[in-house]
């Protein structure tokens, strides 16, 4: 299957466990996301939302029930569909060494300069562009890239590969909070129309949710509107 995704998430009755480990870490677990919704999940640590994220990327598949994307299962589409499917925004943004625009390509491989500049400009970071240009260097012996500025790299990667699905894992973990504000915000009007899952600690953004869910021990044992809960 190689359709363009519109964005309709459905995990049917899955559990997951980790090789070599006796214990599921997803359990029976079932979940609806409906194109263009915001769903919340929040959980302790170690309660498996990272897990149930990456059964959604196939990194793994679950050994019972089935994942589905616009109501086709995930084995059925092909990878680079898929990929083109669900952007993933995470607290750890790998950089490698390399120019800058070496580092936002993989995200559109047909972007021009000017996309890259104008992308740059909206995740606030035009000023990397100060010292060369799109072949400013990164990584190794090049700009020193503070940890706000590696998020919003990653950031203006989601925006340049700009998916149906966007899928946030504690996207500003470790940011000061007037930098995670601005970083939820900019993550939040981007996604406006995208169905959006969202995994983290911290209240804020959930506002903006439609749903929230509470995940513990591989279950989700609550879901609410952020007014009940
Ligand atoms: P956190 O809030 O700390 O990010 P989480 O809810 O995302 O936690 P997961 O990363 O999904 O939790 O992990 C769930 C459980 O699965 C944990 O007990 C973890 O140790 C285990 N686990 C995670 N990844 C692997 C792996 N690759 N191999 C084996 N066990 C793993
Ligand atoms: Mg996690």
């Amino acid at each position: 299957y190689n359709a363009i995704a519109k964005g309709d998430i459905c995990f049917n009755d899955i559990s997951y466990t980790y090789y070599g480990s006796d214990k599921p870490v997803v359990k029976h677990l079932s979940l609806d996301i409906k194109q263009g919704e915001k769903l919340a999940l929040l959980g302790r640590t170690g309660c498996g939302k990272s897990t149930l994220l990456q059964l959604l990327t196939r990194s793994w598949d679950p050994q019972q029930g089935s994942i589905s994307i616009d109501g086709v299962p995930l084995p059925t589409w092909s990878e680079p569909a898929l990929r083109n499917a669900i952007t993933v925004v995470s607290q750890r943004v790998d950089l490698f060494n390399g120019s800058l625009r070496e580092n936002l390509i993989l995200a559109k491989p047909d972007a021009t300069d000017e996309q890259f500049v104008e992308v740059l400009a909206k995740v606030g970071l035009s000023s990397l562009l100060d010292d060369n240009g799109l072949d400013t260097w990164l990584g190794d012996g090049g700009r020193h890239i503070s940890g706000g500025e590696r998020r919003r790299i990653g950031i203006a990667r989601a925006l340049l590969h700009d998916a149906p699905i966007l899928l946030l894992d504690e996207p500003t973990e470790g940011l000061d909070r007037r930098t995670e504000q601005q970083i939820l915000t900019l993550l939040l009007e981007f996604a406006k129309d995208k169905t959006v899952l969202f995994i983290t600690h911290r209240l804020v953004g959930l506002g903006s949710m439609d749903q929230i869910c509470l995940m513990d021990e591989g279950e989700i044992i609550e879901y609410g509107q952020h007014q009940q809960l």
